[in-house]
């Protein structure tokens, strides 16, 4: 192993000059067309290579050309820049390399500590069992949701694992026009299907009506069907809105709902103090997805599902026949509780990037990128050639350029080229999406290393290309 321990501390020089390159550097540049055909055409090499040049293709051909989210001025969807204790925790979790399935191995007991830790850090209901890792929050959607679907399957008498939806009445959830497409790809996977998914009248801050919503499940059981979901949401993507879960939550109690929050972007948002109002109820939901990848930073990929009552997922995954689960009295198996069988050690990188912050720097950090989005919030409103779209509820910025004299057509058609058009500049990026039927630019603040100066540079950057498309124009 001589020549593993050489390249490894080559690669950990690489790395290391690597990642304090990123600031200095372009946020992200347009790959080299030959770079990119070399990379697309490699061909299967016929026999092997050395440790030392793999190292220098990933020096030449990768490490050249990343994606931008490690940059301080990466604003663009909901990806963070990796924690460095996460990246170190990386590699000596591939070195042992188990399947985190079950046993009694490090690995295992961490991630029952870890998914404890998570569930501590927002506020949630812990109870041993009451989650896992998995690789993001369209999968934690999937394993909460079945789980959902099963207790509303029992509570009419149907085992949905034997029989299916067949013979049960349409099974309805609830959502709203801004609930991310991974709920409605679980609904779809589930036999749900999306037409039962009913998007519920949002107020004008996006956040669902308890009072529309009442009417809709009333209006359903009227029908004969089968209300069983409500979709929350702890930070939306477009807007980074949080609902008002209360009155949701007392709504599900009285109605036998599950309540399913997605904090896959927001739910760390609890964390500062000047926001963690806008979360109560958060604890009173049934389950909660969230993405250590976004906000923590934890090297993706990392999602985590938890759940108030551990034997709803334990009993909607498990093949252990529950007598010999009985017999066996621990908790059992993660491949119990979710998908996947052979599964990752996920739980080293949570625990290096939670523990080498602690949860006071946790909470600093979350802090410090609400606090500038507030801040980038106000520049935007302080500049008539552009407009806040959104209130900040939480570290999302949606605005949008709005230069003197365009019409609304017009206005779509800049805002639609502007995020590219600023990401080519390479200065900052940001990236774009569709409010209503207005095309805004929305900002994503989950990086602790990112400063006043840089949201300075990314709206002059947003000016300086708005001009050159307005002149093109
Ligand atoms: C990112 C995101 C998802 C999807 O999570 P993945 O980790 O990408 O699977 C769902 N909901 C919201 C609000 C998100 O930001």
């Amino acid at each position: 192993m001589s020549d593993f321990r050489t390249a490894a501390r080559a690669a950990a020089e690489l790395v290391s000059d690597y990642l304090a390159a990123v600031p200095a550097g372009p946020v992200w540049q347009p790959m080299d067309p030959a770079a990119r055909q070399a990379l697309l055409d490699a061909p299967l090499p016929p026999t092997g290579q050395e440790l030392e040049e793999l190292l220098a293709v990933i020096a030449g051909q990768v490490l050249p050309a990343p994606m931008g989210n490690g940059h301080p001025r990466f604003f663009g969807w909901v990806n963070s820049a990796p924690a460095p204790a996460g990246v170190l925790a990386a590699l000596a979790a591939a070195a042992m390399n188990p399947s985190s399935a079950g046993g009694d191995h490090a690995d295992v007991h961490l991630e029952r500590a870890v998914v404890r830790w998570i569930a501590e850090l927002v506020g949630f209901p812990h109870r041993p069992g009451g989650g896992l890792l998995t690789s993001g929050t369209s999968m934690a959607t999937i394993v909460c949701l079945a789980a959902a679907r099963g207790r509303a399957a029992a509570r009419v008498g149907h085992d949905v694992r034997a029989d299916g939806l067949a013979g049960l009445p349409p099974l309805v959830g609830y959502v709203t026009g801004e609930t991310h497409s991974c709920v409605r790809k679980a609904a779809e996977l589930l036999g749900l299907g999306s037409r039962q998914l009913r998007a519920v009248p949002a107020d004008a801050e996006g956040r669902i009506d308890p009072a529309a919503l009442r009417a809709e499940v009333a209006a359903d059981r009227a029908a004969g069907r089968l209300p069983f979901l409500v979709v929350a949401s702890a930070g939306t993507v477009n807007t980074g809105a949080v609902d008002a879960f209360e009155p949701i939550a007392d709504l599900c109690a009285e109605e036998e709902l599950w309540l399913h929050v997605d904090g896959a972007y927001g739910a760390f948002g609890v964390l500062d103090p000047a926001i963690a109002h806008r979360y109560a109820g958060l604890d009173r939901a049934d389950s909660l997805a969230l993405d250590p990848h976004k906000w923590l930073g934890v090297p993706v990929d990392c999602g985590c599902a938890l759940v108030r009552d551990p034997e709803q997922l334990r009993g909607t995954f498990s093949l252990v026949p529950s007598y010999l689960r009985d017999e066996e009295g621990g908790l059992g198996w993660f491949s119990e509780y979710g998908i996947e069988q052979t599964r990752p050690f996920r739980s080293l990188k949570v625990w290096a990037t939670i523990a080498h912050r602690g949860r006071d720097g946790i909470a600093a950090d979350v802090a410090h990128c609400t606090r500038l989005a507030r801040r980038l919030g106000e520049l935007v409103a302080a500049d008539p050639a552009l407009e806040l779209l959104a209130p900040v509820d939480t570290s999302v910025v949606a605005f949008r350029a709005r230069p003197a004299g365009l019409a609304e057509a017009e206005l779509n058609a800049l805002n639609r080229a502007l995020p590219l058009a600023v990401q080519r500049r390479g200065r900052a990026f940001v990236t774009g999406t569709l409010l209503g039927d207005r095309e805004a630019l929305r900002a994503c603040l989950i990086n602790a290393a990112t400063s006043e100066a840089d949201l300075t540079v990314l709206l002059d950057e947003v000016r300086c290309a708005a001009a050159e498309l307005t002149a093109r124009q």
